[in-house]
């Protein structure tokens, strides 16, 4: 039996039971879900019904398949909503983009290619992990093509007032269209599109116990009407020609289940978490951490901390070799020497930034672990900070 113990949840979750059996049974159907004939029937009828799961799980009702786009991650569904919005033909007015100073690479890269193709974008400060909604709001001064907006940062569990952005943007212009990362906020905070007033938002499997390698896009009707997006993957008009290329069923199903299961639990898995994160944070609080916790409101399965003077990646391989998982920032950026600049937008300085560490828990983890994590941490602390005198 493996002794490991899983804190890295927001870097990716352990697949369900639900999301295994039924990617295990959806591996009988090959068919492929454009085809006309009743293999390819089969599998359509299987990519429908993980849309309507996944659907329902974002409290859209009766989900129409333009409304909901399946991609190959959360990365791509956002890169569909970004460029497909500024690349839309006619560009209905202006050249501005508002975003905030801490969006995961997968926005960030999206407004720095743009900010060179002539985009003018405004990134609204989080300083405590509190997004300055009043700065955000100023900044709709100018006709405003998209407002993009995560909805829990990956690194510090920070959960942004984004719905008074959305509803700003909209009650100053309608055509403007918003869009919301809600990657790590997805069964962990409650939320519909319509209650936040997003056009556009992003989710991924991987990060609710589903399957890598798969995505969706929820997209509102009014976008679609309009033509206020277009396809930046094109060929064979898959996912009503919005995203192109054969839809991976297996993985779509596993999302499906994922996002069935983890809606029956949410409000008992986010409990617990919470639980688990506040026994974390109490004991951490006793041992003299520092803790990065955000001023506004939070997500309850992250907790972001700084050691004292020792480097994030030294503690990191000290508890990796004691079995312990968890991470030195968002892990699609923990091969990259940078700072990160979340923590940065957080108000850490580069030396804080260099010794965080994130903590991300899940349902499936334990007081127990939470205890070891703490024993394991403290002990580190004690040994790696004499090798340093
Ligand atoms: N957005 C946020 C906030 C994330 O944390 C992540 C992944 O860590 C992504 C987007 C990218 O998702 P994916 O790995 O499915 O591309």
């Amino acid at each position: 039996m493996s002794t490991t113990i899983y804190l890295d949840n927001s870097a990716t979750t352990p697949l369900c039971p639900e999301a295994l059996t039924a990617m295990m049974q959806a591996m009988g159907h090959y068919g492929n879900p454009s085809s006309l004939h009743s293999l390819g029937q089969e599998a359509h009828t299987l990519l429908n019904r993980a849309r309507a799961q996944v659907g329902a799980a974002l409290g859209v009702k009766a989900v129409k398949p333009n409304e909901l786009i399946f991609t190959s991650c959360g990365t791509e569904a956002s890169a569909l909503a970004i460029y497909g919005t500024v690349y839309a033909k006619p560009r209905r007015f202006g050249n501005r983009i508002i975003t905030t100073d801490c969006e995961h690479p997968s926005v960030e890269e999206a407004m720095k290619k743009l900010e060179a193709d002539g985009f003018e974008v405004v990134r609204i400060p989080t300083k405590h992990g509190v997004l300055d909604t009043e700065a955000a709001i100023a900044a709709l001064n100018e006709p405003t093509l998209l407002v993009s907006m995560m909805m829990v940062n990956n690194e510090t569990g920070a959960h942004f007032d984004v719905a008074r952005v959305f509803a700003a943007a909209k009650a100053n212009d309608s055509r403007t269209v918003t869009h919301c990362d809600a990657v790590q906020g997805f069964l962990k905070v409650p939320f519909t599109p319509a209650g936040i007033h997003a056009d556009l938002v992003t989710i991924s499997a991987h990060k609710i116990h589903g399957p890598k390698g798969v995505g969706a896009l929820y997209i509102h009707p009014d976008i679609v009407k309009t033509k206020r997006i277009t396809a930046y993957l094109t060929g064979g008009g898959q996912e009503s020609g919005l995203r192109s290329g054969t839809e991976n069923v297996i993985g779509i199903c596993g999302f499906g289940a994922a996002a069935r299961a983890g809606f029956a639990t949410r409000a008992a898995d986010c409990a617990k978490m919470t639980v688990l994160r506040d026994r974390l944070e109490g004991k951490l609080r006793d041992m003299g951490v520092q803790m990065n916790i955000p001023a506004g409101n939070r997500a309850p399965h992250i907790l972001n901390l700084t050691l004292p003077s020792i480097k994030s990646q030294t503690m990191l391989n000290y508890l990796s070799a004691q079995g312990i998982c968890i991470s030195s920032g968002s892990a699609c950026s923990s091969h990259s020497v940078k700072i990160s600049p979340s923590l940065a937008a957080f108000g850490l300085s580069a030396h804080e930034a260099d010794c965080s560490l994130r903590v991300s828990l899940s349902a499936q983890n334990t007081e127990d672990e939470v205890d070891a994590l703490c024993e394991a941490l403290g002990k580190g602390i004690e040994n790696l900070v004499r090798i340093r005198r």
